[in-house]
């Protein structure tokens, strides 16, 4: 038989993670479905699993490590009674209330019953896909500058990418870094033309055209790339410390798809000021519906948005 909930919340995050101590806070015993531990974004702890020193989240003066962070959130949220099952879920239905979740095996009954379900699954940086992304992720390695550009005053570092967001985390990471060397596929860049200037004046950035990375190199830390001219084959290293790949995003959204509303690049869409989605009882929060601010503490916040928004959800359904 299927287990009954108050509120279910898929992906464990800082907005998920948030989510949860709302709503065991206010006795609602959540059940959190946490996702399984693999190299992707979309593991128990969501992105900061992915990355070594946060130093921007309010509260830790001395900065605190990205993985411990989400241990104590989490630990948190089981001190009010919320609930984890960590495994991944398989298919959702909200057509009717209850809404349907399975974990696993997606015939038969739904694993999980919900009066309402608080979505939080994230979205991930889309990477080159070398074996080196792996080992040296928060080792000189990064997909976020606002995080971790501090780390890098007076170094040589590289962003690869043509788009809109390389250009905008290479003009943010030049305040830092002595030299920023974009490092893009094509002769041609997609950004947007006041980016394209705005990178093109600034005298700390410049850029290696039709090259694509073959490699990222140093065992323990980044030490460089190796490049391949796309036009004569020929490949070369850029000495670099630091390296942010900025070539996209993907939200975690396919489990929704015809399921709730997604916008042109597959985030979810929620109301300008709260959490709901399209279907009244389902929430969304972090970055699975924000690819504008996508910080820890923007997630957060909006995990507590969606915990309230359920909360008076449940209540409304007893008036
Ligand atoms: P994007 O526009 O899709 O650009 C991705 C870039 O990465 C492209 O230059 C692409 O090269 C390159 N790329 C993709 N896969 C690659 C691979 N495997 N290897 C090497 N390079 C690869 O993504 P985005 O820059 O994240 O922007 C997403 C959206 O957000 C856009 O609509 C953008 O305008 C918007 N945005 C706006 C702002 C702003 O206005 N301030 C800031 C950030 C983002 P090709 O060009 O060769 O395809």
């Amino acid at each position: 038989m299927s287990a009954h909930h108050e509120v279910v919340i898929i992906g464990s995050g800082p907005a998920g993670l948030t989510a949860a101590i709302y709503t065991a806070r206010a006795d609602l015993a959540p059940l959190i479905i946490e996702g399984e531990p693999s190299s992707t974004s979309d593991q128990p702890g969501g992105q900061l699993m992915l990355t070594t020193e946060v130093e921007n989240f309010p509260g830790f003066p001395q900065g605190v490590m990205g993985p411990q962070l989400m241990a104590d959130m989490r630990e948190q949220a089981a001190r009010f009674g919320a609930d984890f099952l960590t495994a991944r879920v398989s298919r959702v239905d909200f057509s009717q209330r209850p809404f349907s979740v399975w974990v696993g095996d997606s015939e038969g009954e739904p694993t999980y019953l919900a009066e309402s379900v608080i979505v939080s699954t994230g979205a991930r940086s889309i990477m080159l896909g070398l074996e080196a992304e792996t080992r040296l992720m928060g080792h000189g390695l990064s997909t976020c500058a606002t995080c971790d550009g501090f780390f890098f005053r007076d170094h040589e570092i590289a962003v690869v990418g043509g788009g809109d967001s390389a250009l905008e985390e290479a003009n943010f990471l030049s305040r830092f870094a002595s030299k920023v060397t974009v490092v893009h596929r094509r002769d041609e860049l997609r950004a947007s033309k006041i980016m394209q200037t705005r990178a093109q004046e600034n005298p700390k950035i410049e850029f290696a055209w039709n090259s694509t990375v073959e490699e990222i190199l140093g065992d323990t830390k980044v030490e460089g790339l190796t490049l391949k001219d796309t036009v004569t084959g020929e490949t070369r290293n850029l000495p670099v410390t630091g390296v942010f790949i900025a070539i996209g995003h993907r939200p975690n959204t396919d489990l929704f798809v015809g399921h709730l509303e997604l916008d042109d690049s597959g985030y979810l869409i929620t109301g300008a000021d709260n959490s709901t989605t399209g279907v009244a009882g389902v929430f969304a929060c972090g970055d699975v519906q924000d690819h504008t601010y996508r910080q820890a503490v923007t997630a957060a916040g909006s995990g507590c948005m969606a915990a309230l928004d359920a909360e008076r959800w449940l209540e409304s359904l007893q008036d």
